[in-house]
């Protein structure tokens, strides 16, 4: 085997208090890399491992951010799937996806239980997880350590406000809590689905209201966004707010207007494509917001309610609900993925 040189560049310190794995920049063999690795007690040999590219280490950043956020408020307790490697079998608790490629490898962070008790895995896999490359596992304190590191050296996280599916915006004339609660003003990135079908986010000045954790954006900037596409998240009027406060409880379906807080609508006048309309169910679906079911329980009752309304011609939505019931009711969870949606974590601009 050729002898494998290396040069240790930049230490940023071990990760738990017995010392062992660090992460590190080094040389080896000429490549730069950032470096995440078990050493030896007097940490100069190196023994198992990962390089991380400089492309890579933000999305590994973010991977970890949520991977210690779930682990936090989350216990998974049966497996996704188990995979037997030679000896060993791996336990996929959760995946958390991947940072980067390499050749037909993907460099995964896992929750993988290898019959020790769950931890955090990072290391290559191939398409259907029967062959993995070396890498290292760390617990969540670990987890925790590595992600200062990378926000104190690299300034990731704590930077940008991701407005997701889950939350509620207020969209008015002034950020104003009903509570009177102060609000900061943040910079809010929020993701938008075309009329195509395709998501782009958008960055808006928003008010943000910690103690209700409540968003507010302005009338115009809504209208804005409209133009690009639906913002995928529930957005209520203001007038709304301030008499009925937020509707709670995503399962309240009778209520016309929860599914038309998510930017579901068939009127002529808002002009959806049917792209759009079936990508906010199928959203709300992935987002555990609404189950299937309820959303065709609830087009049902739209459908019989429209029928049985003589004073209003309503054919063309009748006939949207039933084409949009036909499309949620075969729909299968984790066919549409959530990638392109992010939850990103604050800036405060003052
Ligand atoms: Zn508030």
């Amino acid at each position: 085997m050729a002898k494998i040189e290396f040069k240790i560049l930049k230490d940023y310190g071990a990760l738990s208090e017995y010392g062992d794995v660090y992460f590190r920049y080094i040389d080896w063999n000429g490549y730069e890399k950032y470096d995440l690795r078990r050493w030896s007690d007097d940490g100069e040999e190196p023994y198992k491992g990962i390089t991380i590219s400089e492309e890579e280490l933000e999305t590994f950043y973010q991977l970890l951010q949520e991977g210690t956020e779930t682990i936090t408020t989350f216990t998974p307790r049966m497996p996704l799937k188990t995979v037997k490697l030679g000896k060993a079998t791996a336990k996929f608790l959760i995946e958390f996806g991947s940072f980067g490629e390499n050749g037909n490898m993907s460099r995964q962070l896992n929750y993988i239980d290898w019959g020790h008790g769950a931890k955090f895995d990072i290391r290559p896999w191939n398409d259907d997880h029967s062959a993995c490359g070396k890498g290292v596992t760390l617990t969540k304190s670990e987890c925790e350590k590595l992600k200062e590191i990378l926000e104190t050296e690299f300034e990731y996280g704590e930077q940008e406000y991701g407005i997701s599916f889950e939350d509620f915006v207020v969209r008015g004339n002034i950020f104003r809590c009903s509570k009177n609660h102060e609000t900061e003003t943040i910079e809010a990135m929020i993701s938008l689905l075309t009329s195509d079908g395709e998501i782009v986010n958008k960055y808006v000045t928003a008010g943000y209201c910690r103690h209700c954790n409540l968003y507010f954006i302005l009338d115009r900037d809504y209208q804005n966004m409209r133009t690009v596409g639906v913002p995928l998240c529930k957005t209520i009027s203001d007038g709304y707010y301030m008499k009925n406060g937020i509707p709670f409880d995503g399962s309240v379906l009778n209520e016309e207007s929860m599914l038309h807080s998510i930017g579901y609508t068939v009127n002529a006048k808002d002009d959806l494509s049917r792209a759009q309309r079936q990508n906010i169910l199928s959203f709300a679906v992935e987002t555990g917001l609404y189950t299937v079911n309820g959303i065709c329980d609830f087009l049902d009752w739209r459908i019989d309610k429209a029928q049985r309304d003589k004073n209003h011609d309503y054919r063309s939505a009748i006939s949207k609900w039933t084409e949009d019931r036909e499309y949620i009711n075969k729909y299968k969870i984790g066919t549409r993925p959530l990638k392109g949606v992010k939850s990103l974590k604050r800036k405060i601009v003052r």
